[in-house]
């Protein structure tokens, strides 16, 4: 239980102008869809023909373990809608969250042929073994199935860490020691070199042209809005 002084500063209206995530909720072209408490929007990067998507809260929380319980159970059901709407292209996706620096918390999600989950999941425990051995970034591995409530009951809120799971995993958590050392795009440069030989990190930073990324939102748009109506 949190003392009061506390919880009343959990209601405060979470907004901050400065901040590029709730920028996103106001909708900058990319805003898909809008429950009120969760919006979710497409990309304007160019990794992966910009086949991938993002899941935020509308109001300024800064990790998975930060949010109340009605935003969270709201992001759940976003998640599962979209679970549903690409195993019925035979399509697993990989949600994964970086939480440093008191950011916009971001559920990214990648879709991907079922059929490489797993080589892809062991890739990402790979890297992150790597970097725990290199000592540079990230150590405290946790399977989440192995705690009660998952990453929600693992880690306080204000402690830096990242998380992946693929569909409905609860998934792997690892605390960052050093979260600067830890890039945002780490998710994407692991798959990228995966699943294309050519990648190299410069991709990262092209951007879709505005017509393409026009039409993923409209596409993603009308795909959802039929299954959360
Ligand atoms: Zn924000």
């Amino acid at each position: 239980m949190l003392p009061l002084f506390l919880f009343e500063h959990a209601k405060y209206e979470r907004s901050n102008t400065s901040c590029e995530g709730c920028y996103a909720s106001k909708d900058n072209g990319t805003l898909v869809y809008d429950s009120g408490k969760i919006v979710v929007s497409v990309t304007k990067r160019n990794i992966l023909d910009g086949n991938h998507f993002y899941i935020l809260p509308k109001e300024h929380y800064v990790s998975t373990v930060d949010l109340e319980d009605d935003v969270y159970e709201e992001m759940n059901k976003i998640k599962n809608a979209f679970i549903e709407l690409y195993s019925k292209q035979n399509k697993s996706i990989l949600f994964f969250e970086v939480n440093k620096n008191e950011k916009h918390m971001t559920i990214g999600g990648i879709p991907m042929e079922t059929n490489v989950v797993k080589n892809s999941r062991r890739l990402l425990q790979n890297s992150f073994d790597l970097n725990a051995e290199e000592g540079a970034s990230s150590s405290f591995f946790k399977d989440l199935t192995e705690v009660p409530g998952g990453l929600r009951r693992f880690l306080r809120p204000g402690i830096s860490y990242t998380w992946f799971g693929f569909d409905n995993e609860k998934g792997y958590a690892y605390r960052l020691n050093d979260p600067e050392d830890f890039s945002d795009d780490f998710y994407y440069s692991t798959i990228c070199a995966e699943i294309d030989e050519d990648f190299d990190d410069m991709q990262l930073r092209l951007k879709l042209t505005p017509d393409v990324v026009k039409n993923n939102r409209d596409k993603l748009r009308s795909e959802l809005e039929t299954l959360l109506s």
